[in-house]
């Protein structure tokens, strides 16, 4: 059994992990992601060791068209997790985007992953391309899975 002070530490260092994996991703700063991605539950367990793959490729993506950060806009997922609050990410010079949802339970990170449906409040004026983080999730290539 876990005693008070423990778990108000734990929830902090939960909104901190948070925080800092989205500010690595806004810098698109793959080492700094690749830091702090260890402490989340997905790679403890080795589910998605894929996804630190898959990130570098995107921030590449992002980086080739002249990207120095993204700015995030916060939205709510429509579909894949009904609810769940999210950042559409856009490049700073591209105006390219892709969407990430940061899973949690309680106290702690799941997760990350790319949301099918992402709604924000107010509509985000000037999207370019969409970028996916997955190749399996991007219509139209040979891997597609649809969500
Ligand atoms: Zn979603």
């Amino acid at each position: 059994m876990l005693n008070k002070e423990e778990n108000e530490l734990m929830s902090i260092s939960m909104i901190e992990l948070e925080k800092v994996l989205l500010e690595a991703t806004m810098r698109l700063d793959i080492e700094m992601f690749k830091e702090f991605y260890i402490y989340t539950e997905d790679y403890k367990q080795s589910k998605r060791l894929f996804l630190l793959k898959d990130m570098a490729i995107a921030f590449n993506k992002f980086i080739e068209q002249g990207d120095t950060s993204l700015k995030p806009n916060l939205g709510i997922c429509n579909r894949c997790n009904k609810g769940c609050y999210g950042h559409i990410l856009v490049g700073n010079n591209s105006k390219n985007y892709m969407n990430l949802l940061f899973e949690n339970d309680v106290d702690k990170i799941i997760g990350v992953a790319e949301c099918a449906d992402l709604k924000t409040a107010n509509k985000i004026e000037g999207l370019n391309k969409r970028i996916y983080l997955h190749e399996y999730n991007e219509p139209g290539s040979p891997n597609n899975v649809p969500f």
